[in-house]
């Protein structure tokens, strides 16, 4: 749990630098891509969620986290497979020496931003 609280706090700190960056009001959407590899769960991810977002701009946002699948290449035959993440192997031949390409990521794949409203175009700044 305190390893989820953390790995959300450390994803809403990105969030909100984003969504300043763009001049959001407020972030509708986020996005995340998580692989089962990642040591991040996603049920407690979404527990955890509320805790890192209350009083920021994503306090409203769905979380919407994406499965990523398991792929390893293999370095014998070079095939690309699909693998359950506790086995591996080469769908093609069998061979154990697989790269992943897959299936350990945690990324922020999208956010959807509200925008401020824009003053009008003559707001010149004086200072
Ligand atoms: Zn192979």
């Amino acid at each position: 749990m305190m390893h989820e609280l953390s790995v959300c706090i450390a994803l809403m700190e990105q969030v909100e630098r984003i969504a300043r960056e763009h001049e959001a009001a407020q972030v509708d959407k986020i996005v995340l891509q998580l692989g089962p590899l990642s040591g991040v769960e996603a049920d407690l991810l979404r527990h955890a969620w509320p805790l890192a977002s209350v009083g920021t701009l994503a306090e409203s946002a769905e979380l919407v986290i994406d499965s990523m699948p398991v792929k390893v290449k293999c370095t014998h035959c070079g095939a690309i497979s699909e693998v359950p993440p506790n086995r591996l192997l080469c769908a093609d031949c069998g061979d154990f020496r697989t790269r992943l390409l897959s299936g350990d990521e945690m990324l922020l794949a999208n956010l959807e931003l509200s925008q401020i409203h824009q003053p009008t175009e003559s707001q010149a700044t004086c200072v």
